[in-house]
């Protein structure tokens, strides 16, 4: 591991074992403030986990990272994406179109990509009616104008990475592991002869990833993210090498506290349906946001959204822990506490933080 020098988002190729490289690109006016793809030097050029956005910025990032460690974009081999959000996936196909490189993506972002590729990416508008926010509808159909329409940003990958499978890459080799919660078909890169995890946004050193932030949306995304985080528990500890965020040293304690702060949250959601919240809108108004306990009504419109949907994964764990009863009246989904003898005990802690991925 290199000592670092400088905030992890400083521009650069940085060295994080023999032959691999950190390499954070510029994010748009994003709370995130930058991506990490990583470089994995082989006989024959390069592989790169996950690609950034496809801007403009990115790519020159990216060209004078890669120049300062003596490569050019037209080395990249292949690009193994952790999964479909843009800001990993669409400078891949931006690249792709120019050098030919080849992309790989998780069998499970299939409905994903298609969603995309049909102009059908907004699906979350039809959720939103669900979880009680009619009044969001209408605000957010204004702000896209591009719904409806083909993203032409997105095309499909050359393969799909079906279920655990071992890739070669150069002289490693990495174990790509499903890890769905964040998005449906988001995969890991198990690199066990090394000791580390290209975690995607699967574990994020310092944020917690938003759950089911995606097209086809998955029917428990919560339940699936918190079984993902289970799953590296089952893997010796290793190095985390996140897609947002600096290295850090440990998956396995980062893994801990992400499910510790889940069930602070499912314990938060509770409690504000037992204070009178129904639907996943009116739960998510009455909690806390970000890690500075933010209310709901001070987020913009995107957040906003987010925050819902969060909520309404929340609040569907609760259902299958037999602690809330759901009903649909109207297409518009409620939750109704269950008496504490039929439920599973939790722990009752406050909220926390949570900001998004
Ligand atoms: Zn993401």
């Amino acid at each position: 591991m290199a000592a670092r020098t400088g905030p992890w988002t400083e521009p650069g190729a940085h060295q994080v074992a023999p032959g691999v490289h950190r390499i954070p690109l510029p994010l748009p006016n994003d709370g995130l403030h930058a991506v990490n793809v990583y470089s994995i030097a082989t006989p024959t050029g390069l592989v790169l986990i996950d690609s950034g956005w496809g801007l403009r910025e990115a790519r020159a990032a990216l060209e004078s990272a890669l120049a300062s460690i003596g490569h050019e974009l037209g080395d990249v081999e292949r690009f193994l994406v952790t999964h479909m959000h843009r800001d990993h996936y669409t400078l891949a196909v931006e690249l792709r179109r120019l050098f030919g490189s080849r992309i790989a993506l998780g069998a499970g972002e299939q409905p994903n990509i298609e969603l995309v590729l049909a102009g059908k990416a907004q699906q979350q508008v039809s959720d939103l009616r669900a979880w009680g926010a009619q009044d969001l509808v209408e605000k957010l159909r204004a702000a896209m104008d591009s719904a409806g329409q083909r993203d032409y940003s997105y095309e499909p990958p050359d393969e799909w990475i079906s279920g655990v499978c071992d890739i070669e890459v150069g002289d490693r080799v990495l174990r790509a592991v499903p890890t769905p919660g964040h998005t449906r078909g988001h995969v890991v890169f198990v690199d066990e002869a090394a000791g580390a995890l290209f975690a995607g946004d699967h574990v994020l050193p310092h944020i917690t990833p938003s759950i089911g932030f995606e097209p086809a949306r998955a029917t428990l995304p919560l339940g699936d993210y918190m079984d993902s985080l289970r799953l590296m528990r089952t893997y010796p500890d290793m190095v985390l090498l996140p897609a947002h965020g600096p290295v850090a040293p440990s998956v396995h304690n980062r893994v801990d506290e992400l499910l510790i702060h889940h069930e602070e949250r499912l314990a938060a959601t509770l409690e504000a349906t037992r204070s009178g919240a129904t639907t996943a809108a009116d739960t998510a108004r009455r909690l806390g946001w970000t890690r500075h306990h933010r209310a709901f009504d001070t987020l913009d419109l995107f957040n906003q959204v987010l925050a819902i949907g969060e909520t309404a994964a929340h609040l569907d764990v609760l259902v299958t822990r037999g602690t809330l009863k759901p009903t649909t009246s109207d297409g518009v989904t409620e939750y109704t506490p269950q008496p504490a003898s039929a439920a599973t005990p939790e722990q009752t802690t406050t909220p926390t933080d949570n900001t998004t991925a």
